[in-house]
């Protein structure tokens, strides 16, 4: 610390913790005082807990019974720009601060200190008698030419015994030395040049160089099909980021695409970025989150709650794929974190990338409106457009019940295997069948917990419910009617769906790649790697393959159901089954040459959705779209809230909800309108029953005040829940 602390010893302040009180509370500083932004230990109870010393205290406490801070930690105070956002985005989601605080203190052993550990590096010479192990440890240390390895990471590599490396080590061919655990990651070279870009990517990347350079906020949509380049242009960006010193955030909305994404920066850059995602050990999740603070890592590629990391100098924040849904987390703390992003970067005077061939509607509007600037990569990096697309209507199929491969589809996936390419079948469906049903009673097999059905896992060989995650055995006899051999699936999942595959085509190499067949990311990325290297005739797979790997081989893709997201009431599945057919699309004929193809499987070729698919008319799919939800006063052209009761029993939240439907004043006098309480699109979930009402405004209205006027006497008994999501995905 330097300079005079903000609170001297025994003064009053104020600290946030993470604790679920809905207010900071006050303590006395610790002796040396301590200053706003500190993170600190405080006793709490019995026990002592996180916080941040948030500034005055409030005052209303007896003076004579406040404790002092236990200890100010060992670890960077948090910055005034990270606290202002913490506060902003909890009024925005209308989250208590300590659940805002919980999101941004996501690391082990925080007020730890630099912990010191031990690594191995090479030494001078060579070993005094040369064995087997003795020469791989060399030949690691020297691949690898100056990186220091710790113990076990070096044991491993070498595939030797600890003492093997020790013994080295007293012969001074291999060097120990101590180093602080958190060690700054390599350096990106952001000097490198990158690949010669086209006219129009050239074009786009100098805009973008021009807004970081520039220094302050601002928002850009760039937009382009799969394989026009985005991504190459954006790291143009982060690069001039890191010319000027100031660090980059990279978004993905899938764990399992930043192995790929790695490998390219380090090409572009010459090194690995920080890393952070639920797949990040604990020891690196730490390492990650003191280094953004001190400045020693320069980019972060990683999921949404990255957001949260704790920038020094945040300069530009890439979100890819921006429409993507994952990147709304509907648990806990409810944000997306798109429009996350672009409120931090709104703090910190950061650029902003949204990403995608297939724009958010909220973002494709916000260009319209010219409040983010839109850069278009027209064209595919040396080829075409997007592949040819055609309709299979289903109606004039001659499909047999049980079977999905239409026979035109059939004989299109043949010819393409027959010459030495690669085809896809796409189908939204984890699993094997959706359904099992009883066909003695007709019963179907549901989730104890939720309100969902259980779907037949083969590989797995068991019932799992895609919403609690709950599996049990595949039953021989029937719950409901104790029928024995009767339960029969019904419908495809993409495990069905390989098995029909493969007897149409014995002869091909099939992939399937489904989230729920690798029980790594590992595993997962070998599989993508193996199919990009042309190990795999015939992939079968779900919206994973949609999100943006490369398979160069790749000319065919196979929407087996095309009509699969339309289903429902859901006011977005227009706009989801435009981005996911497009996308899929999108992955056939990536590399020049071989022609592409993508054959949407439909019971309703006249639909304007699949119309619009085929045609390929964007803008005017957007501008139908866009009218439509300004006439409802939908969002983007209105502002909606979802408010969910949820508790063991439907009946008391069901009453809760009319009786705050009822008294609807506060929302009123803002013209804010509010419908149900009606079932949540998850009815039930882990055995707890969900109700739902929507909150609807006009654009300007005060939507946050308004509810917490609206909410503020609610009183929860028993288990009752009452969460908040502004700006819900479904409507
Ligand atoms: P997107 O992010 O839009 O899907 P990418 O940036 O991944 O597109 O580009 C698709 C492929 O084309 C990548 O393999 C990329 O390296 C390559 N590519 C794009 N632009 C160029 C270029 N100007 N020169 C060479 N290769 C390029
Ligand atoms: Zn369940």
């Amino acid at each position: 610390m330097t300079g005079r602390p903000d609170f001297a010893e025994g003064a009053r302040l104020g600290v946030l913790t993470a604790q679920p009180l809905d207010r900071v509370l006050d303590y006395r500083a610790p002796p040396g005082g301590c200053s706003v932004g500190d993170f600190v230990e405080a006793p709490l109870g019995p026990r002592r807990v996180l916080g941040v010393v948030w500034g005055e205290g409030q005052g209303d406490f007896d003076a004579a019974k406040l404790r002092p801070v236990a200890r100010v930690l060992d670890a960077a105070p948090m910055r005034d720009e990270m606290r202002l956002f913490l506060g902003r985005a909890a009024d925005y989601t209308l989250t208590p601060l300590p659940a805002m605080l919980r999101l941004a203190t996501r690391a082990p052993g925080l007020g730890d200190g630099p912990a010191m550990q031990k690594v191995y590096r090479r030494g001078t010479g060579a070993p005094e008698r040369a064995t087997a192990a003795r020469a791989r440890v060399l030949e690691v240390l020297d691949a690898y030419g100056g990186l220091a390895f710790t113990l076990g990471e070096l044991a491993a590599q070498a595939g030797v015994s600890h003492s093997v490396i020790k013994g080295l080590v007293k012969q001074g061919v291999v060097l120990e030395e101590d180093t602080p655990r958190d060690r700054p990651y390599p350096r990106l070279d952001p000097a490198r040049p990158g690949v010669a870009l086209s006219p129009d990517q050239a074009a786009a990347a100098g805009r973008l160089r021009t807004g970081v350079a520039a220094g302050g906020f601002g928002v850009t949509l760039l937009k382009g099909v799969t394989g026009s380049g985005k991504t190459e242009v954006y790291l143009e960006a982060v690069a001039a980021c890191l010319r000027q010193g100031r660090q980059a955030l990279v978004l993905l909305p899938e764990i399992a695409l930043t192995a790929e994404f790695l490998s390219r920066v380090e090409a572009r850059f010459g090194a690995r970025p920080a890393e952070w995602h639920s797949g990040v050990t604990l020891t690196e999740r730490r390492r990650c989150w003191r280094m953004v603070g001190e400045g020693g890592a320069q980019l972060v590629v990683g999921a949404r709650s990255a957001l949260f990391l704790p920038f020094r100098d945040l300069g530009l924040v890439v979100v890819d794929e921006e429409h993507d849904s994952s990147y709304k987390q509907e648990e806990g703390v409810f944000y997306n974190a798109r429009d996350m992003a672009v409120l931090r970067a709104s703090i910190c005077g950061a650029q902003v990338v949204l990403a995608s061939a297939t724009p958010s509607l909220e973002s494709w509007a916000n260009a319209e409106a010219g409040k983010y600037q839109r850069l278009d990569l027209a064209a595919r990096f040396g080829a075409a457009e997007l592949p040819e697309m055609r309709a299979i209507d289903l109606r004039a199929e001659d499909l047999p019940p049980g079977r999905w491969i239409s026979p035109s589809l059939q004989s299109a996936v043949a010819a393409r295997i027959a010459a030495g390419e690669q085809a896809l079948l796409f189908l939204n469906r984890r699993g094997y069948a959706p359904v099992t049903v009883c066909r003695a009673c007709g019963h179907q097999i549901g989730c104890a917990h939720c309100d969902a059905r259980m779907v037949e896992h083969r590989f797995l060989k068991r019932l799992v419910c895609h919403q609690c995650g709950e599996t049990r055995p595949i039953p021989e006899t029937c719950p409901s009617c104790a029928v024995e051999g009767k339960l029969a699936p019904v419908g495809p999942g993409v495990e069905r769906l390989a098995e029909e595959a493969a007897a149409l085509f014995p002869e091909a190499r099939l992939a399937v790649l489904s989230s729920d067949l690798f029980g790594s990311a590992r595993a997962l990325k070998e599989q993508i790697e193996a199919i990009a290297g042309g190990e795999a005739d015939l992939i079968i797979g779900t919206q994973l393959v949609a999100k943006g790997h490369n398979f160069p081989k790749l000319t065919l893709v196979g929407a087996i159901d095309a009509d699969l997201g339309l289903q429902g009431s859901d006011l977005r599945a227009a706009e989801r089954t435009f981005q996911l057919m497009r996308q899929v699309a999108g992955r056939a004929g990536r590399e020049g040459g071989q022609e592409g193809l993508a054959l949407l499987q439909t019971c309703q070729p006249e639909h304007p959705v699949i119309r619009a698919i085929l045609t390929g008319d964007e803008e005017g799919f957007w501008r139908a779209e866009a009218a439509e939800r300004r006439a409802a006063g939908m969002p983007p052209y209105g502002r909606m809230a979802g408010i969910i009761l949820s508790a063991g029993a439907a009946q008391p939240a069901f009453a809760l909800g009319t009786e705050l439907a009822r008294n609807d004043a506060a929302l009123r006098r803002v013209g804010a309108q509010v419908f149900g309480p009606a079932p949540a699109p998850i009815a039930r979930i882990r055995g707890r029953h969900r109700v739902r009402m929507l909150v609807k405004a006009d654009k300007g209205a005060p939507l946050q005040a308004a509810l917490k006027d609206w909410l503020k006497g609610v009183k929860l008994t028993g288990d009752m829940r009452l969460q908040i999501d502004i700006d819900p995905q479904s409507f």
